[in-house]
């Protein structure tokens, strides 16, 4: 017998801490890295890794595979592009803890973001943990119990405070989510019913999030005119509870906000040196993506959007309006783009995903330079149509434009990035580093070589460049072609 399961033998190993790339073999043994340097020994199976970079997979922070992970299982939008971990239930989006009111939650637009629900089989939150496990997904996935959710299952759509009985109930509920191993609890207060949150709900909310060490995940209140003060408010509540603080998709959003990132990355630096943790991700594009009914007020599309920078990505029913902008839309229609958009959502029953092309390159350089920068996805999962690229392109476009291209950051960077600084941000236990005894999650990548292929037009493409994914030991890439295995471990946070 063989001492080894696996052994990758002449990569330059990039081990995730940010450290210098050396030459070395890995071996792997009952899914663990078992050594890693010059190895003199043999293995059920080789893998000749010369000429290629052997990294830790990457861990995706921002992504909505909630419900993928039970309706595509293999994940193989993200598993290959070397994301070996999907951390999801972000933007206060989730499909636990279920009832009539999340039922209609779905029904109501969400499932445009997070996909249909065949069955809701669950209605606590550890009951749809036990879902996803029961559906052996190959990548590893962990949790955050998202606020929205919690909010419309306890108390509907009131736009209002809850009462003490509603607000006792929403903390039970994400007790029972950190106790079954959540990482911590994620808003959307640009979003319905996120937006309804008073501060003050936040904090009472994050006290229990901190008496079971958890991360507070925020997609902040406003990413344009008042990014600095929805920065400041996520920092009041790491500040006044004790728990670290991630802001989400950081981003300067439309053309009068761009360059405010330089101010609220100070303000992030200010807080840090406070000894506040605050962190953050981003993904690599200078447009968004999200639900076009987030991006109307009464039905008619916000007087800051304009409409030709707004693309259809996905609907229900007519597809002839994915890829289209919104003012296309209206000409195909026949009608002024403010009667266009309410028939849209209307016709789609809201279940409309849009691509809004509103960033500047500098504050997309600038935010993922910043040290404390992760990378998320922030992939939307559409069955059809046509989803923003990042869903398939976004860790090899980093390390194809940012790492290679431009060098705004080196390969070692740019992977930590990718591994570490998630895994130790996250308390993910023995990930994001390759190590004696970590888990081995590893990608094979040629840095030379490494392209992400989907485009705004032809999104659903996978890269090249990247030769072979591992999960716990199992390949579930090889020569660049997704294995789906039920090789995914469900991940709790460290101390559960
Ligand atoms: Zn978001």
């Amino acid at each position: 017998m063989s001492p080894f399961d696996l052994l990758i033998r002449g990569g330059s190993l990039i081990d995730g801490t940010g450290a210098p790339a050396r030459a070395g073999d890995v071996a792997v043994k009952d899914g663990k890295v078992a050594m890693v340097g010059n190895i003199d020994g043999t293995a059920d199976r080789e893998i000749d890794a010369s000429g290629s970079s052997v990294a830790p997979g990457f861990i995706d922070v921002h992504c909505h595979d909630d419900v993928a992970l039970l309706n595509t299982p293999s994940l193989d939008f993200k598993t290959a592009q070397g994301v070996t971990t999907v951390i999801c239930g972000n933007c206060g989006l989730g499909a636990a803890p279920a009832n009539e009111h999340v039922h209609e939650f779905f029904a109501r637009g969400i499932e445009g973001v997070l996909g249909p629900v065949p069955h809701f089989s669950w209605q606590t939150i550890g009951e749809f943990y036990e879902a996803v496990r029961a559906a052996k997904p190959t990548p590893n996935a962990a949790f955050l119990v998202p606020h929205g959710t919690l909010r419309v299952s306890t108390m509907g759509w009131e736009h209002r405070a809850p009462t003490d009985a509603e607000l006792g109930k929403m903390k039970e509920h994400l007790a029972e989510g950190m106790a079954a191993g959540a990482l911590g609890l994620s808003t959307g207060l640009t979003y319905v019913p996120g937006a309804f949150a008073k501060t003050e709900e936040l904090i009472e909310l994050n006290h229990v999030v901190a008496e079971h060490g958890g991360i507070y995940v925020s997609h902040i209140r406003n990413e344009g005119p008042g990014l600095l003060d929805s920065v400041r408010e996520a920092i009041r509540i790491g500040e006044e509870t004790g728990t670290p603080v991630q802001i989400s998709h950081h981003k300067a959003s439309g053309r009068d906000n761009w360059g405010l990132t330089k101010h609220s990355l100070a303000v992030i630096d200010e807080a840090r040196e406070r000894g506040v943790e605050v962190t953050m991700d981003a993904y690599p594009y200078t447009a968004a993506s999200t639900a076009l009914a987030a991006l109307t007020r009464n039905g008619r599309l916000i007087r800051a959007m304009d409409p030709h920078d707004v693309m259809v990505a996905s609907v229900k029913h007519q597809h002839e309006y994915e890829g289209k902008r919104l003012d296309e839309i209206a000409d195909m229609m026949d009608l002024p783009v403010e009667d266009a958009v309410p028939k849209l959502l209307n016709d789609e029953e809201q279940a409309v995903v849009a691509v809004m092309f509103i960033m500047e390159e500098g504050d997309v350089r600038r935010v993922l330079q910043h040290p404390q920068c992760m990378i998320g996805s922030d992939g939307i999962p559409s069955p059809t149509g046509k989803p923003h690229p990042r869903l398939y392109g976004t860790f090899p476009r980093v390390l194809e434009r940012y790492v290679r291209e431009e060098g705004i950051f080196s390969l070692e960077e740019g992977v930590r990035k990718m591994t570490s600084l998630p895994a130790k941000t996250f308390m993910l236990a023995d990930r994001g580093e390759i190590r004696e005894g970590a888990w081995a999650d590893l990608v094979i990548f040629d840095p030379a070589k490494i392209v992400e292929t989907s485009t705004y037009e032809e999104p659903r493409q996978h890269p090249t460049g990247i030769s072979h994914v591992i999960v716990n030991g199992q390949v579930v890439v090889e020569n660049g072609k997704v294995r789906p295995a039920p090789s995914g471990q469900f991940l709790l946070r460290a101390d559960t």
